[in-house]
């Protein structure tokens, strides 16, 4: 894994993230399903890092996996993603993360309903929607 961009040291990062952010982004937790602010949300813009504004989804790729998580199939730009083996909780998955600044997201699986079935199943805690003006 190449090293993020944006470095700043855990101290920095409690005083800036809210506490479930710094859960999520820094200590790859995950936010319970059907809670986040995101889950059904169908507005159109991009879905941006919440710890250092990175560009990371577009509202055109995300959908209703019914997981309770927000869902993509794709990254708006792929090199904004670093994908790397997780082998926690007795699971081979592919932990998401943003290569900027190294903050979890969440997890990607291979059955998502687009052309490279790709599902992106990311915490809405660690995304900030930049909403486009109608
Ligand atoms: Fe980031």
């Amino acid at each position: 894994m190449s090293a993020p961009k944006t470095q700043k040291s855990e101290q920095e990062w409690r005083e800036e993230l809210t506490r479930e952010q710094y859960e999520v982004l820094r200590r790859k937790g995950t936010e319970r399903p059907f809670t986040g602010e995101y889950v059904s949300v169908k507005d159109d813009g991009i879905y941006r890092c919440a710890a250092c504004q990175a560009e990371l989804f577009s509202s055109e790729t995300k959908f209703d996996s019914g997981t309770g998580w927000p869902s993509f199939t794709e990254p708006a730009v792929a090199e904004h993603i670093e994908l790397k083996t997780d082998r926690s909780l007795f699971m081979k998955r592919t932990e998401v993360l943003c290569a900027n600044c190294g903050g979890h997201l969440g997890h990607v699986f291979d059955d998502g309903p687009g052309p490279g079935s790709q599902r992106y199943c990311i915490n809405s805690v660690s995304l900030d929607l930049d909403r486009r003006s109608p």
